[in-house]
């Protein structure tokens, strides 16, 4: 088990302010998943913010958990013999749950592995808003931004939204 930091409980609890119930929260096909990864990846291939050759594949479980590695309501992996890929589990099919689970493989890219960072810190904050404002629009990431100062998440702008 990945010990659970407060930073990070906070920074669950705030998104959920931000978006359950809304139309970001509605649960979706695979085929709309893939398509939400596959943009985002190549919008953050266009800004700079991804290198890699590969859009990671989006794997669907029907588990909550896999492997011991359950974050909540998705699964993300990276550093797999095969590459990275994103799986998630069945109530991680949304699309703000798409944004967050993408947010960190963007902030791993380029990294060393196993590079210590904080998982949900400042920085991951911030990319994690740039992953909303590029797929949905600027409007749901200052909704999520909102909840954030709300909750006092804070967040190192270091990328720009769209
Ligand atoms: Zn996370």
């Amino acid at each position: 088990m990945r010990p659970v930091d407060k930073q990070q409980l906070i920074l669950y609890a705030a998104q959920v302010q931000a978006f359950n119930g809304t139309a970001l929260d509605a649960p979706l096909g695979m085929v709309e998943c893939v398509g939400m990864t596959n943009t985002l990846f190549n919008r953050a291939r266009e800004k700079g913010y991804w290198h890699g050759a590969y859009t990671p594949p989006v794997q669907y479980s029907t588990q909550a958990k896999l492997g011991g590695e359950c974050i909540g309501r998705a699964v993300w992996y990276t550093e797999q013999p095969e590459g990275s890929f994103l799986v998630l589990a069945p109530e991680g099919k949304r699309g703000w749950i798409i944004a967050h689970e993408v947010a960190h493989l963007l902030l791993m890219a380029g990294r060393p592995k196993h590079a210590l960072f904080e998982g949900h810190g400042k920085e991951y904050a911030a990319v994690y808003i740039w992953a909303v404002s590029a797929l949905f629009g600027i409007k749901w990431s200052n909704r999520l931004k909102r909840a954030f100062a709300e909750a006092r998440v804070e967040a190192v702008c270091s990328l720009q939204e769209d």
